[in-house]
Protein backbone atom coordinates (compact mmCIF):
# COMPACT_ATOMS: atom_id res chain seq x y z
CA UNK A 1 0.00 0.00 0.00
CA UNK A 2 0.97 3.77 -0.66
CA UNK A 3 0.06 6.50 0.08
CA UNK A 4 1.21 10.37 -0.96
CA UNK A 5 0.06 14.19 -0.75
CA UNK A 6 -0.73 15.48 -3.96
CA UNK A 7 1.18 18.68 -3.59
CA UNK A 8 -1.30 21.24 -6.07
CA UNK A 9 -4.38 20.49 -3.94
CA UNK A 10 -2.99 20.60 -0.58
CA UNK A 11 -3.67 24.24 0.88
CA UNK A 12 -1.87 22.96 4.49
CA UNK A 13 -5.69 23.43 6.71
CA UNK A 14 -4.66 20.25 8.80
CA UNK A 15 -7.33 18.44 9.01
CA UNK A 16 -5.25 15.60 8.27
CA UNK A 17 -3.28 16.21 11.02
CA UNK A 18 -6.16 16.19 13.37
CA UNK A 19 -7.63 13.27 12.04
CA UNK A 20 -4.61 10.76 12.24
CA UNK A 21 -4.73 8.83 15.53
CA UNK A 22 -1.03 7.82 15.12
CA UNK A 23 0.29 11.36 14.81
CA UNK A 24 2.15 10.27 11.71
CA UNK A 25 0.79 13.86 9.78
CA UNK A 26 3.11 17.33 9.70
CA UNK A 27 2.15 20.45 8.09
CA UNK A 28 5.41 21.63 6.82
CA UNK A 29 5.85 24.25 4.32
CA UNK A 30 1.84 24.90 4.15
CA UNK A 31 1.69 21.09 2.88
CA UNK A 32 1.25 18.05 4.89
CA UNK A 33 3.87 15.86 4.64
CA UNK A 34 3.39 11.97 5.90
CA UNK A 35 5.80 10.29 8.48
CA UNK A 36 7.26 6.61 8.48
CA UNK A 37 4.85 5.71 11.66
CA UNK A 38 1.61 6.15 8.46
CA UNK A 39 0.20 2.79 9.49
CA UNK A 40 -2.45 3.55 5.89
CA UNK A 41 -5.70 3.52 8.16
CA UNK A 42 -7.17 6.46 5.39
CA UNK A 43 -8.51 8.49 8.04
CA UNK A 44 -7.00 11.38 6.54
CA UNK A 45 -8.22 10.46 3.35
CA UNK A 46 -11.64 10.81 4.25
CA UNK A 47 -10.79 13.80 6.23
CA UNK A 48 -9.36 15.81 3.02
CA UNK A 49 -12.00 18.33 2.16
CA UNK A 50 -9.22 18.96 -0.85
CA UNK A 51 -9.58 15.40 -1.98
CA UNK A 52 -5.35 15.74 -1.76
CA UNK A 53 -4.40 12.56 -0.03
CA UNK A 54 -4.15 9.12 -2.32
CA UNK A 55 -4.15 6.00 -0.47
CA UNK A 56 -3.35 3.18 -3.20
CA UNK A 57 -3.65 -0.06 -2.51
CA UNK A 58 -1.42 -3.02 -4.53
CA UNK A 59 -3.51 -5.30 -6.20
CA UNK A 60 -3.88 -8.80 -4.38
CA UNK A 61 -3.23 -11.57 -6.61
CA UNK A 62 -5.72 -13.97 -5.67
CA UNK A 63 -3.97 -17.34 -4.56
CA UNK A 64 -5.95 -20.64 -4.53
CA UNK A 65 -5.87 -21.40 -0.87
CA UNK A 66 -8.53 -24.05 -1.56
CA UNK A 67 -6.18 -27.00 -0.33
CA UNK A 68 -6.44 -25.85 3.06
CA UNK A 69 -8.81 -27.58 5.25
CA UNK A 70 -9.40 -27.82 9.12
CA UNK A 71 -8.64 -26.00 12.48
CA UNK A 72 -5.80 -27.22 14.21
CA UNK A 73 -4.43 -26.17 17.72
CA UNK A 74 -1.14 -26.39 19.17
CA UNK A 75 -1.35 -28.65 22.00
CA UNK A 76 1.36 -27.20 24.73
CA UNK A 77 3.46 -29.91 25.93
CA UNK A 78 5.13 -28.16 29.80
CA UNK A 79 7.74 -30.74 31.59
CA UNK A 80 5.59 -33.99 30.36
CA UNK A 81 2.09 -32.51 31.05
CA UNK A 82 -0.60 -30.92 29.00
CA UNK A 83 -1.20 -27.03 29.56
CA UNK A 84 -4.88 -26.97 30.28
CA UNK A 85 -4.77 -24.18 27.72
CA UNK A 86 -4.45 -26.47 25.24
CA UNK A 87 -8.21 -27.73 26.14
CA UNK A 88 -9.44 -24.20 26.04
CA UNK A 89 -8.24 -24.18 22.37
CA UNK A 90 -9.63 -27.16 21.80
CA UNK A 91 -13.03 -26.15 23.27
CA UNK A 92 -12.74 -23.38 20.91
CA UNK A 93 -11.44 -24.80 18.51
CA UNK A 94 -14.63 -27.14 18.07
CA UNK A 95 -16.76 -24.44 17.24
CA UNK A 96 -14.92 -22.92 14.40
CA UNK A 97 -14.41 -26.85 13.11
CA UNK A 98 -18.13 -27.11 13.23
CA UNK A 99 -18.67 -23.87 11.49
CA UNK A 100 -16.54 -24.72 8.92
CA UNK A 101 -17.59 -28.32 8.39
CA UNK A 102 -14.42 -29.80 9.29
CA UNK A 103 -11.81 -31.22 11.75
CA UNK A 104 -10.07 -30.70 14.61
CA UNK A 105 -6.71 -31.41 14.54
CA UNK A 106 -4.51 -31.06 17.96
CA UNK A 107 -0.42 -30.57 17.17
CA UNK A 108 1.58 -32.10 20.09
CA UNK A 109 5.44 -32.75 20.72
CA UNK A 110 7.87 -34.34 22.97
CA UNK A 111 8.95 -37.61 24.29
CA UNK A 112 6.61 -40.75 25.69
CA UNK A 113 3.34 -38.29 24.52
CA UNK A 114 0.76 -41.49 24.41
CA UNK A 115 -1.15 -40.56 28.02
CA UNK A 116 -1.19 -36.46 26.24
CA UNK A 117 -2.42 -38.01 23.00
CA UNK A 118 -5.63 -40.04 24.19
CA UNK A 119 -6.08 -37.29 26.94
CA UNK A 120 -6.33 -34.30 23.75
CA UNK A 121 -8.72 -37.00 21.69
CA UNK A 122 -10.82 -37.80 24.99
CA UNK A 123 -11.24 -33.75 24.58
CA UNK A 124 -12.19 -34.01 20.88
CA UNK A 125 -9.51 -34.08 18.85
CA UNK A 126 -10.25 -35.70 15.40
CA UNK A 127 -6.65 -36.22 14.79
CA UNK A 128 -3.38 -35.81 16.97
CA UNK A 129 -0.40 -35.17 14.87
CA UNK A 130 2.46 -36.03 17.41
CA UNK A 131 6.17 -36.16 16.96
CA UNK A 132 7.53 -37.73 19.80
CA UNK A 133 11.38 -37.13 20.11
CA UNK A 134 13.58 -37.37 23.09
CA UNK A 135 15.27 -33.81 21.33
CA UNK A 136 11.47 -32.20 21.67
CA UNK A 137 10.89 -33.63 25.46
CA UNK A 138 11.60 -29.53 26.26
CA UNK A 139 10.40 -27.09 24.86
CA UNK A 140 13.25 -25.08 22.36
CA UNK A 141 12.06 -22.46 20.00
CA UNK A 142 14.65 -23.83 16.84
CA UNK A 143 13.32 -26.99 16.54
CA UNK A 144 9.40 -26.11 17.18
CA UNK A 145 9.37 -23.59 14.85
CA UNK A 146 11.04 -25.96 12.45
CA UNK A 147 8.78 -28.88 12.82
CA UNK A 148 5.05 -27.03 12.75
CA UNK A 149 6.24 -25.05 9.76
CA UNK A 150 7.16 -28.46 8.25
CA UNK A 151 3.61 -29.81 9.43
CA UNK A 152 1.79 -27.04 8.10
CA UNK A 153 3.24 -27.00 4.58
CA UNK A 154 2.69 -31.14 4.87
CA UNK A 155 -0.88 -30.74 6.09
CA UNK A 156 -2.55 -27.28 5.06
CA UNK A 157 -4.88 -26.40 8.04
CA UNK A 158 -6.70 -23.60 7.38
CA UNK A 159 -6.44 -22.08 11.19
CA UNK A 160 -3.95 -22.69 13.36
CA UNK A 161 -4.18 -21.85 17.22
CA UNK A 162 -1.59 -21.51 19.42
CA UNK A 163 -1.34 -20.78 22.90
CA UNK A 164 -0.09 -17.20 24.14
CA UNK A 165 2.15 -18.45 26.50
CA UNK A 166 5.74 -17.71 26.98
CA UNK A 167 6.33 -20.49 24.81
CA UNK A 168 3.71 -19.61 22.00
CA UNK A 169 4.48 -15.78 22.38
CA UNK A 170 8.17 -16.92 21.80
CA UNK A 171 7.76 -19.46 18.92
CA UNK A 172 3.91 -18.65 16.78
CA UNK A 173 5.44 -15.13 15.17
CA UNK A 174 8.72 -17.12 13.58
CA UNK A 175 6.25 -19.73 12.49
CA UNK A 176 3.69 -17.26 10.68
CA UNK A 177 6.93 -15.36 9.08
CA UNK A 178 8.56 -18.44 7.24
CA UNK A 179 4.74 -19.41 6.56
CA UNK A 180 4.47 -15.99 4.94
CA UNK A 181 0.96 -15.35 6.72
CA UNK A 182 -0.28 -13.10 9.37
CA UNK A 183 -0.57 -13.69 12.77
CA UNK A 184 -3.40 -12.30 15.13
CA UNK A 185 -1.79 -12.23 18.90
CA UNK A 186 -3.46 -12.28 22.21
CA UNK A 187 -6.98 -12.95 20.59
CA UNK A 188 -9.98 -12.62 22.80
CA UNK A 189 -12.62 -13.32 20.59
CA UNK A 190 -12.47 -15.91 17.46
CA UNK A 191 -15.71 -16.72 15.09
CA UNK A 192 -16.39 -17.52 12.13
CA UNK A 193 -17.76 -15.12 9.37
CA UNK A 194 -20.96 -16.67 7.80
CA UNK A 195 -20.41 -15.65 3.97
CA UNK A 196 -16.82 -15.29 3.65
CA UNK A 197 -16.08 -18.50 5.93
CA UNK A 198 -12.94 -16.08 7.38
CA UNK A 199 -11.74 -16.34 10.65
CA UNK A 200 -12.79 -13.00 12.11
CA UNK A 201 -9.67 -12.39 14.83
CA UNK A 202 -10.68 -9.92 17.73
CA UNK A 203 -8.20 -8.45 20.00
CA UNK A 204 -7.72 -5.80 22.41
CA UNK A 205 -6.03 -2.48 21.18
CA UNK A 206 -4.75 1.29 21.95
CA UNK A 207 -4.01 -0.09 24.91
CA UNK A 208 -7.28 -1.83 26.00
CA UNK A 209 -9.54 1.25 24.77
CA UNK A 210 -10.31 -0.66 21.78
CA UNK A 211 -11.15 -4.18 20.10
CA UNK A 212 -9.95 -4.67 16.91
CA UNK A 213 -11.13 -7.97 14.76
CA UNK A 214 -8.82 -8.65 12.46
CA UNK A 215 -8.98 -11.11 9.12
CA UNK A 216 -6.57 -12.93 7.03
CA UNK A 217 -7.99 -12.89 3.79
CA UNK A 218 -5.16 -13.83 1.60
CA UNK A 219 -2.64 -16.33 3.03
CA UNK A 220 -2.91 -19.47 4.84
CA UNK A 221 -3.52 -20.63 7.43
CA UNK A 222 -4.82 -18.07 9.43
CA UNK A 223 -2.92 -17.97 12.57
CA UNK A 224 -3.68 -16.99 16.14
CA UNK A 225 -2.41 -16.80 19.45
CA UNK A 226 -4.75 -16.96 22.15
CA UNK A 227 -4.07 -16.33 25.83
CA UNK A 228 -5.01 -18.32 29.04
CA UNK A 229 -8.68 -18.35 30.56
CA UNK A 230 -10.34 -16.88 27.52
CA UNK A 231 -12.05 -19.67 26.30
CA UNK A 232 -13.40 -22.46 28.42
CA UNK A 233 -12.17 -26.11 28.28
CA UNK A 234 -13.30 -28.98 25.75
CA UNK A 235 -15.60 -30.95 28.03
CA UNK A 236 -14.53 -34.88 28.48
CA UNK A 237 -15.63 -37.49 25.74
CA UNK A 238 -15.48 -40.83 24.87
CA UNK A 239 -12.28 -40.68 22.54
CA UNK A 240 -13.29 -41.13 18.26
CA UNK A 241 -10.40 -39.79 17.02
CA UNK A 242 -6.56 -41.35 15.27
CA UNK A 243 -3.42 -40.29 16.39
CA UNK A 244 -1.05 -40.27 13.58
CA UNK A 245 3.03 -40.59 14.67
CA UNK A 246 5.29 -38.72 12.24
CA UNK A 247 8.99 -39.25 12.17
CA UNK A 248 11.28 -36.39 12.43
CA UNK A 249 12.29 -35.26 8.64
CA UNK A 250 16.00 -35.98 8.42
CA UNK A 251 18.69 -33.34 9.69
CA UNK A 252 15.27 -31.53 11.27
CA UNK A 253 14.81 -30.71 15.35
CA UNK A 254 18.36 -29.43 15.67
CA UNK A 255 18.85 -26.30 18.00
CA UNK A 256 21.46 -23.39 18.16
CA UNK A 257 20.85 -23.42 21.47
CA UNK A 258 22.63 -26.61 23.51
CA UNK A 259 19.76 -26.62 26.72
CA UNK A 260 22.07 -27.35 30.00
CA UNK A 261 19.36 -27.00 32.95
CA UNK A 262 16.21 -25.52 33.24
CA UNK A 263 15.95 -23.82 36.77
CA UNK A 264 12.35 -22.75 38.38
CA UNK A 265 11.83 -19.24 39.49
CA UNK A 266 9.99 -19.62 42.51
CA UNK A 267 8.01 -16.42 41.25
CA UNK A 268 6.96 -17.85 38.11
CA UNK A 269 5.45 -20.87 39.56
CA UNK A 270 2.38 -19.32 41.33
CA UNK A 271 -0.04 -20.64 39.85
CA UNK A 272 -2.41 -17.58 39.42
CA UNK A 273 -4.11 -18.88 36.39
CA UNK A 274 -5.25 -22.03 37.72
CA UNK A 275 -6.32 -20.69 41.42
CA UNK A 276 -9.46 -20.37 42.95
CA UNK A 277 -9.20 -17.57 45.31
CA UNK A 278 -7.20 -14.66 44.03
CA UNK A 279 -6.80 -11.72 46.01
CA UNK A 280 -5.32 -8.85 44.39
CA UNK A 281 -3.32 -5.43 46.00
CA UNK A 282 -3.33 -2.23 44.08
CA UNK A 283 -1.43 1.22 44.43
CA UNK A 284 -3.52 2.05 47.49
CA UNK A 285 -0.92 -0.07 49.48
CA UNK A 286 1.16 2.53 49.38
CA UNK A 287 4.42 0.91 49.87
CA UNK A 288 6.08 -2.66 49.25
CA UNK A 289 5.93 -4.20 52.98
CA UNK A 290 2.13 -3.49 52.99
CA UNK A 291 1.55 -6.50 50.22
CA UNK A 292 1.98 -8.66 53.36
CA UNK A 293 -1.38 -7.59 54.63
CA UNK A 294 -2.75 -9.19 51.07
CA UNK A 295 -0.67 -12.14 51.73
CA UNK A 296 -1.91 -12.86 55.06
CA UNK A 297 -5.90 -12.35 53.43
CA UNK A 298 -4.89 -14.85 50.68
CA UNK A 299 -3.72 -16.99 53.31
CA UNK A 300 -6.43 -17.38 55.38
CA UNK A 301 -8.74 -17.80 52.89
CA UNK A 302 -6.77 -20.40 50.75
CA UNK A 303 -5.76 -18.29 47.53
CA UNK A 304 -2.85 -16.79 45.79
CA UNK A 305 -1.82 -13.53 45.52
CA UNK A 306 -2.77 -11.38 42.43
CA UNK A 307 -1.21 -7.37 41.80
CA UNK A 308 -1.95 -4.74 39.46
CA UNK A 309 0.71 -3.55 37.33
CA UNK A 310 1.05 -0.03 39.22
CA UNK A 311 2.10 -2.14 41.92
CA UNK A 312 4.46 -4.38 39.87
CA UNK A 313 6.13 -1.22 38.01
CA UNK A 314 6.78 -0.01 41.79
CA UNK A 315 8.63 -3.09 42.34
CA UNK A 316 6.58 -4.42 45.39
CA UNK A 317 5.89 -7.23 43.64
CA UNK A 318 7.36 -9.97 41.00
CA UNK A 319 5.76 -9.38 37.81
CA UNK A 320 4.07 -13.09 37.62
CA UNK A 321 1.44 -11.80 40.02
CA UNK A 322 0.37 -9.47 37.31
CA UNK A 323 -3.45 -9.38 36.31
CA UNK A 324 -4.41 -7.83 33.42
CA UNK A 325 -3.86 -7.16 29.95
CA UNK A 326 -0.38 -7.16 30.45
CA UNK A 327 -0.26 -10.17 32.82
CA UNK A 328 -2.23 -13.28 33.62
CA UNK A 329 -6.13 -13.73 32.64
CA UNK A 330 -7.72 -14.83 35.49
CA UNK A 331 -11.20 -16.28 36.06
CA UNK A 332 -11.00 -17.90 39.84
CA UNK A 333 -14.13 -18.34 41.87
CA UNK A 334 -13.42 -15.38 44.11
CA UNK A 335 -11.30 -12.49 42.72
CA UNK A 336 -10.97 -10.06 45.62
CA UNK A 337 -9.23 -6.28 44.54
CA UNK A 338 -7.81 -4.34 47.43
CA UNK A 339 -6.76 -0.63 46.22
CA UNK A 340 -6.70 -0.51 42.75
CA UNK A 341 -8.87 1.71 40.68
CA UNK A 342 -10.18 -0.82 38.19
CA UNK A 343 -8.43 0.50 34.93
CA UNK A 344 -9.47 -1.32 31.61
CA UNK A 345 -6.16 -2.91 31.42
CA UNK A 346 -6.61 -4.57 34.51
CA UNK A 347 -10.71 -5.45 34.08
CA UNK A 348 -9.73 -6.87 30.63
CA UNK A 349 -7.36 -10.21 32.95
CA UNK A 350 -10.25 -10.55 35.72
CA UNK A 351 -13.98 -9.51 34.74
CA UNK A 352 -14.60 -12.89 34.05
CA UNK A 353 -13.93 -13.63 37.68
CA UNK A 354 -17.06 -15.79 38.87
CA UNK A 355 -17.27 -13.04 42.28
CA UNK A 356 -15.43 -9.99 42.59
CA UNK A 357 -14.98 -8.25 45.75
CA UNK A 358 -13.97 -4.68 45.84
CA UNK A 359 -12.16 -2.95 48.62
CA UNK A 360 -11.58 0.89 48.04
CA UNK A 361 -11.98 4.41 49.75
CA UNK A 362 -13.20 5.90 46.90
CA UNK A 363 -16.63 5.63 45.91
CA UNK A 364 -16.81 6.15 42.68
CA UNK A 365 -13.87 3.77 41.43
CA UNK A 366 -14.48 1.82 38.58
CA UNK A 367 -13.70 -1.16 40.03
CA UNK A 368 -17.21 -1.19 41.18
CA UNK A 369 -18.91 -1.38 38.20
CA UNK A 370 -17.73 -4.37 37.98
CA UNK A 371 -17.68 -5.76 41.54
CA UNK A 372 -20.50 -8.22 42.58
CA UNK A 373 -19.84 -6.81 46.26
CA UNK A 374 -17.96 -3.39 46.82
CA UNK A 375 -16.33 -2.28 50.64
CA UNK A 376 -16.27 1.35 50.24
CA UNK A 377 -13.76 1.62 53.20
CA UNK A 378 -9.80 2.14 54.26
CA UNK A 379 -7.69 -1.23 53.00
CA UNK A 380 -6.13 -1.36 56.23
CA UNK A 381 -8.64 -1.51 58.47
CA UNK A 382 -11.09 -3.51 56.01
CA UNK A 383 -8.47 -5.99 55.16
CA UNK A 384 -7.14 -6.88 58.90
CA UNK A 385 -11.28 -7.18 59.72
CA UNK A 386 -11.38 -9.90 56.84
CA UNK A 387 -8.13 -11.51 58.27
CA UNK A 388 -9.63 -11.46 62.03
CA UNK A 389 -13.02 -12.92 60.52
CA UNK A 390 -11.85 -15.53 58.49
CA UNK A 391 -8.97 -16.46 60.66
C1 LIG B 1 -0.88 -0.92 27.32
C2 LIG B 1 -1.21 -0.95 28.79
C3 LIG B 1 -1.26 -2.20 29.39
C4 LIG B 1 -1.58 -2.26 30.77
N1 LIG B 1 -1.67 -3.49 31.35
C5 LIG B 1 -2.06 -3.56 32.64
C6 LIG B 1 -2.24 -4.82 33.28
O1 LIG B 1 -1.98 -5.89 32.72
N2 LIG B 1 -2.69 -4.84 34.55
C7 LIG B 1 -2.97 -3.69 35.28
O2 LIG B 1 -3.37 -3.79 36.45
N3 LIG B 1 -2.78 -2.50 34.69
C8 LIG B 1 -2.33 -2.40 33.42
N4 LIG B 1 -2.12 -1.18 32.86
C9 LIG B 1 -2.14 0.01 33.75
C10 LIG B 1 -3.53 0.52 34.05
O3 LIG B 1 -3.92 1.43 33.06
C11 LIG B 1 -3.55 1.24 35.42
O4 LIG B 1 -2.58 2.26 35.41
C12 LIG B 1 -3.28 0.33 36.61
O5 LIG B 1 -4.10 -0.81 36.56
C13 LIG B 1 -3.55 1.09 37.90
O6 LIG B 1 -3.22 0.29 38.99
P1 LIG B 1 -3.96 0.51 40.38
O7 LIG B 1 -5.42 0.33 40.22
O8 LIG B 1 -3.24 -0.33 41.38
O9 LIG B 1 -3.57 2.03 40.71
P2 LIG B 1 -4.48 3.33 40.73
O10 LIG B 1 -5.21 3.49 39.45
O11 LIG B 1 -3.61 4.42 41.18
O12 LIG B 1 -5.56 3.02 41.84
C14 LIG B 1 -5.30 2.94 43.21
C15 LIG B 1 -6.64 2.81 43.91
O13 LIG B 1 -6.40 2.60 45.29
C16 LIG B 1 -7.41 3.30 46.01
N5 LIG B 1 -6.86 3.54 47.36
C17 LIG B 1 -5.82 4.32 47.71
N6 LIG B 1 -5.60 4.21 49.02
C18 LIG B 1 -6.52 3.35 49.52
C19 LIG B 1 -6.81 2.86 50.82
N7 LIG B 1 -6.07 3.19 51.89
N8 LIG B 1 -7.85 2.00 50.96
C20 LIG B 1 -8.61 1.63 49.90
N9 LIG B 1 -8.37 2.08 48.65
C21 LIG B 1 -7.34 2.92 48.47
C22 LIG B 1 -7.64 4.56 45.23
O14 LIG B 1 -8.92 5.10 45.49
C23 LIG B 1 -7.51 4.05 43.79
O15 LIG B 1 -8.77 3.69 43.26
C24 LIG B 1 -1.80 -1.08 31.51
C25 LIG B 1 -1.74 0.15 30.87
C26 LIG B 1 -1.44 0.21 29.52
C27 LIG B 1 -1.39 1.55 28.85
Amino acid sequence: MTIRVLEEKCNGCGLCVVSCLFDAIEIIAQKAEIKDNCNFCGACVDACPKEAILLEKKEVIKKDLSAYKGVWIFAENRNGKLAKVSFELLGEGKKLATSLGENLSAVLFGEQTENNCQELLKRGADTVYVMDEPALKNFQDDPYVELLTYLVNQYKPEILLIPATSQGRSFAPRVAARLQTGLTADCTGLEIEEKTKLLYQTRPTFGGNLMATIICENERPQMSTVRPKIFTEAEVQSPKGKIINIPLPQNSGESRINLMEILKNKEENIDLADSDIIVSGGRGLGEAKKFSLVSDLAKVLGGVVGASRAAVDADWIHYAHQVGQTGKTVRPHLYIACGISGAVQHLAGMQTSEVIVAINKDPEAPIFKVANYGIVGDLFEVIPALIKKFS
